[in-house]
This record gives structure tokens, C-alpha cells and sequence, in this order.
């Protein structure tokens, strides 16, 4: 692609008046250029408008030193200043002129009116507000024009013979550095064309790589899960086999959530509606549980973790735990991945002092593995999302390229930094650095390694349409002391709420797509009940959809909160002790 834009008429370019912006109430001159399109359907012709502050115009006026008197301006065919020099005086050059020269000669003034209209370039010699001759040239932008650039030199100390010459010069060196003002303009404008057009080609790119490597990254689990329950049915008696086929088939479900979560995340970060969640947190109890979740991976590959998190002088922070974690997940399951059997990971979690701000501490994670490295090619790119670098060795481990990207993202959040250093063949280190409030309240009792709550007292009417997820609904919740109604569409839900007493139901889970009346309308319908013990219910929608709009959606639509499908119990129950406590 060579150029978008090439000039119509060769650079040439119109003045098409001056304005006043409302907001700013700066003076801009507008100047329009014909240009050609280059499209998929052959090159269009347009004018390309735009807007030049006169400011803009005046930063670029350079007057000789030795006629310091002379000054560039701009009028209307009417005598309007647009761009108006110190020594232009009144509200219009004309009426200006017409003050020092010829006073109530309204005649000459009106000739004066004509000749500009007329004319499109010319030479007055009028006296100026100090009673000086003068030289005026005055030019238009060019055919159509309403505007006339003006110059004015005093006579004083120019020969006769040169006079004229210098104000035409200097009008023409204004025209010419309006030109390239002008075309600096054009190119700029094409650079940027030119560079959105790669962008908007690589993310068609990205997006047909997303869709392949989605398709790829979440049949692989799928296949394994179903492969596993066909190998389980087959071997139902052999029970020892029943159960490895369940261990293994649990952990390919695990993944292929994992996979479907960090899309879910990277389209909440990317559309700019992903919050943080801040809570009380204890580091040591979340830098064990991270070590731990790891152990079995390590010993399996044979890789020996040593660890350092001694230098942790505030061990509660505000943080948003999930988050946080989930940084430093990727960072150690990556080293862990890229590392040969038989390596070592360097695993460091310590604080730094801000002098600056005292109630903030630097949580500082440090991670360094002696495995495979990588280029400093691919080093450019690995925060981009599918980007894995391209060798045997990388290619035979499971992995999507999501997680460094996430990893970048969740650190930008919270304003941290991230530092890579590697080499192939060598090894990787990654330092992470987060600022976070320091917690004061060194009592406070840690209940992060608690399940979740137990939820008794309740009755909830749970609309969904699918037999077999309110049957596995039904059976995960049925150990609490939990009482569930449901209804198999939108409609029939809303039935059941106003056929119940009032205080039936404590609260609505809601699925979204169901036949005869979908989630969305059913709850539209009842916030507009009559009944304010009824309206009022909180309803939570409880669906697979779940990107960012599909969760505004649910808000939009009435709803209280969203939860997500595969249901996890954790969340599932600290929404119902919510509701039971009032906050939804
Ligand atoms: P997943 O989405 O499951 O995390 P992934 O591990 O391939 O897949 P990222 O975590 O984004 O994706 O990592 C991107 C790529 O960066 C990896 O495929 C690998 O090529 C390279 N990489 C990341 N961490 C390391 C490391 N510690 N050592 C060597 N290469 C690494
Ligand atoms: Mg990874």
C-alpha cells in the first residue's frame, strides 16, 4: 500500500472560511483538499475537510528582521479580519481603512469593497492607524475562496523599485507556508491512515488465529473428557478404573474452564469494563496455596522450587485476591512448563518500603527458572494474546498464549510494572512490582482458606429450562438446607412468583435463553408487578452467557447479579449469603 491519499490536484487546496469552535471559542480557518480514495472498489474522489487553528497558522509566520514593520493577516471578501495582525485595526480592514484615509467618504469606501470582491490578487497603498503610507497586497486562497490573505509593509525606508516585490513576496511565502502546513497535514494523515489500516489487518489476523486456536484449545480438553466418560461406561464395573477416568476427566473439565475463563477475561479487559475486586488478603496464606497448587506438577516433572518469603514485614494488604493470583499462576505455571525435568524455579516474594507513600507497600514477586528461555525475538510479542513462540519444544506443551497477555493486562490494572529478562537456552526471569495499601489490623482473622459458608433458611425459584442442569444444580445445592422450586421457562416462573405468597421466595436464579419467555423478559415483567413484595425480589441471572455485555444485559434488564455457568459453588453461595444478609 503505497499511499490512501494522493492530491487531486496536486497539493492544491482550498480556503473554505473561518468559524469559531463553540467549545473553546477558538478562531479555525477551514481548509479543504481534494483527494483521491484508494478503495477495494476503485478510487473515489473526496473533499477532505479540516480545521486549522489560526494560532496553529500564526506560530508558523516568520517576518524578515529587517522590515520588521511588515505583517501577514487574513480577511472575508468583506473585509473581515479571520486572522488579524496588531497593526489591522477595527473590527473590518475596510471600515479600518476607511478610518484613516478617507473618513465619510463612503464612495471610496464602497469602491474599495468592490475592488476586493472583484479581484483576486492586487496592491493598495493606504495609510496606516499611525498615519504611515503603506503597501497592501492582498491575494485570494485561490479560486472560490472567500478569504484573501493580506500583507502590509510601511513605505519607509523601501526603494520605490522593490517595494511592491517584498509584500508580494511575503504574501507568497505565507500561500507557500500554508501549502505545507497543508501537506505535512496529508501525510500525517496518511501515516495514520496507513496505520490503522495495518491494525484493523492484524486484528482480522489475530481474529481468524483466535477462532482457530479456540476451536483447537477447547476440543483437545472436550476430547479427552468425552473420551474418558466413553472409556468409564465401557469399564463400569472396574471401579479403580471408573475413578482414574474421573480424576483425569475432572481435570481436562478444570482446563477447558480455565481456557474459557481467560477469553472471558481478556474481552472484559479489552472492552474496558473489567473492575477489581480489593479485599483484605493475607500474602503468606495466598503464596502457600500457590506453591501448593503447584507440588504435584513439580514432582511429576521432576523440577525442584525454591522459595523465599521471608521479607514480608506486612502480611495483610488490600488487594484483589483472584486477580493478584491469577499474575502469579501464569508465572509459575509458565516456569514450571518451560523448564526441563530435572531444573530449578527461584520463587521470591518480598515488600519494599515507599518513602513516599508510607501506607503503601511494593510487593514485589520474583520468579527465575533455568528452562528453555526465550528469543529475544519472541519477547516482543509475548504479551499479545495466541502468541507461543514457535519451536518442538514449546509446541508439544499444552497451552493457548493467553496467559502472559492476561498477566500484562491485570498488572496494568493495578498500576504495577513487569520486568522480563531471558535468554534461550538459558532461562527466564520475570519480576513483578504492585503497589498496595497496607493493611494496619494485623487481628484480623484470615478465612481464605474456608470453603464457603453453609446457607440454610432459604427457598429459592430457579428458572431453567435444561433437565440436566437443574438436576446438577439441584444436587450440588441439596446438601445445604437449601429448598428449590423450578420453573422451565420465563413465563412459568413468573407465574410461580405471583401464585406463591408473598414471602415465598427469597430470591430468583434466573436462566437467560429458555423457551416461551427468556430470562430477560420474564424479569421486565416482574419489576413491573404491582406487588412491592414481589417486584422487589432479587433475581440473579445464572448463565453461560458470560462476556462483560452479557452481564450488562442481566443489569440492564433488572437483574441484581450474574453467575456464571459452570456454576461454581464458592460464588454460588457467597451471592445467596449476600442476599440473605440484605446486600443484593
Ligand atoms: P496459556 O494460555 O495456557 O498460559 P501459554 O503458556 O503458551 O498458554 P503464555 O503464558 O501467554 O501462553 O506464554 C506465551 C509463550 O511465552 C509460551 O508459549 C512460551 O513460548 C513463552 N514463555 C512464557 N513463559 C516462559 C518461560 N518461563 N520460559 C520459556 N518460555 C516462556
Ligand atoms: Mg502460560
Amino acid at each position: 500500500m503505497e499511499s490512501m491519499f494522493k492530491g487531486g490536484d496536486e497539493d492544491k487546496f482550498e480556503v473554505l472560511g473561518k468559524y469559531r469552535l463553540q467549545e473553546t471559542q477558538a478562531m479555525v480557518v477551514g481548509i479543504g483538499t481534494r483527494v483521491t480514495l484508494r478503495t477495494r472498489e476503485g478510487d473515489k474522489d473526496y473533499l477532505m475537510l479540516r480545521i486549522v487553528p489560526v494560532g496553529e497558522i500564526k506560530k508558523f509566520w516568520v517576518f524578515p528582521t529587517e522590515h520588521s514593520s511588515a505583517e501577514v493577516g487574513i480577511i472575508t471578501r468583506t473585509g473581515d479580519y479571520v486572522i488579524q495582525s496588531s497593526s489591522m485595526k477595527s473590527q473590518n480592514f475596510i471600515e479600518y481603512i476607511r478610518g484613516y484615509n478617507f473618513q465619510e467618504d463612503y464612495n471610496e469606501r464602497d469602491a474599495l469593497l468592490h475592488t476586493l470582491k472583484t479581484n483576486d490578487v492586487g496592491i493598495l497603498q493606504y495609510k496606516n492607524f499611525r498615519g504611515k503610507d503603506c503597501i497592501w497586497y492582498y491575494s485570494s486562497f485561490g479560486d472560490n475562496s472567500p478569504l484573501d490573505i493580506l500583507g502590509v509593509l510601511s513605505k519607509d525606508g523601501l526603494k520605490a523599485s522593490v517595494d511592491a516585490w517584498y509584500i508580494v513576496l511575503l504574501v507568497c511565502g505565507t500561500l507557500v507556508l500554508l501549502m505545507v502546513i497543508n501537506g505535512a497535514y496529508l501525510i500525517n494523515m496518511n501515516r495514520r491512515l496507513r496505520e490503522e489500516a495495518r491494525l484493523s489487518e492484524q486484528a482480522s489476523r489475530a481474529k481468524t488465529q483466535f477462532l482457530s486456536a479456540m476451536s483447537h484449545d477447547i476440543r483437545t480438553p472436550l476430547n479427552a473428557v468425552l473420551g474418558l466418560m466413553t472409556i468409564a461406561k465401557n469399564k463400569s464395573t472396574d471401579s479403580q478404573r471408573v475413578e482414574e477416568c474421573m480424576d483425569k476427566g475432572l481435570q481436562s473439565g478444570k482446563h477447558l474452564l480455565t481456557l474459557i475463563n481467560d477469553v472471558l477475561d481478556i474481552s472484559k479487559i479489552e472492552s474496558g469494563s473489567f473492575a477489581l475486586n480489593p479485599e483484605r488478603i493475607s500474602l503468606k496464606v495466598m503464596i502457600q496455596d500457590l506453591v501448593e497448587m503447584q507440588e504435584r506438577n513439580l514432582s511429576d516433572r521432576g523440577i525442584q522450587l525454591l522459595t523465599d518469603f521471608e521479607a514480608l514485614p506486612h502480611n495483610y494488604v488490600y488487594a484483589d485476591k483472584i486477580r493478584l493470583n491469577q499474575i502469579y499462576v501464569n508465572l509459575l505455571t509458565n516456569a514450571v512448563k518451560y523448564t526441563e525435568p530435572g531444573g530449578i524455579i527461584f520463587l521470591c516474594l518480598y515488600q519494599q518500603e515507599i518513602p513516599e507513600h508510607p501506607e503503601n507497600t511494593r510487593l514485589v514477586f520474583y520468579i527465575e527458572d533455568n528452562g528453555i528461555g526465550m528469543t529475544e525475538e519472541f519477547q516482543k510479542n509475548m504479551y499479545h494474546t495466541f502468541s507461543r513462540e514457535i519451536n518442538t519444544q514449546v509446541n508439544s506443551i499444552q497451552g493457548t498464549g493467553l496467559g502472559l497477555a492476561i498477566v500484562k493486562q491485570m498488572v496494568d490494572l493495578m498500576g504495577g510494572t513487569i520486568v522480563c529478562n531471558s535468554a534461550s537456552g538459558e532461562g527466564t526471569a520475570f519480576e513483578v512490582a504492585i503497589d498496595l495499601p497496607i493493611v494496619e489490623d494485623e487481628e484480623m482473622t484470615d478465612n481464605s482458606g474456608e470453603e464457603f459458608q453453609r446457607i440454610e433458611d432459604m427457598h429459592l425459584l430457579v428458572a431453567e429450562d435444561n433437565d440436566l442442569n437443574w438436576e446438577i444444580f439441584h444436587e450440588l445445592v441439596s446438601e445445604q438446607e437449601i429448598v428449590c422450586d423450578r420453573a422451565e421457562n420465563g413465563k412459568e416462573c413468573v407465574e410461580m412468583l405471583k401464585e406463591a405468597s408473598p414471602d415465598t421466595y427469597s430470591a430468583i436464579l434466573m436462566d437467560v435463553h429458555m423457551p416461551i419467555m427468556n430470562g430477560y423478559e420474564a424479569t421486565r415483567q416482574i419489576r413491573s408487578l404491582e406487588d412491592d413484595r414481589l417486584n422487589k425480589i432479587p433475581i440473579i441471572a445464572m448463565t453461560a452467557d458470560a462476556f462483560a455485555e452479557d452481564v450488562q444485559a442481566c443489569k440492564d434488564s433488572g437483574m441484581n447479579g450474574h453467575i456464571a455457568k459452570p456454576i461454581n459453588l464458592k460464588i454460588l453461595f457467597s451471592t445467596l449469603e449476600k442476599i440473605k444478609n440484605g446486600q443484593l
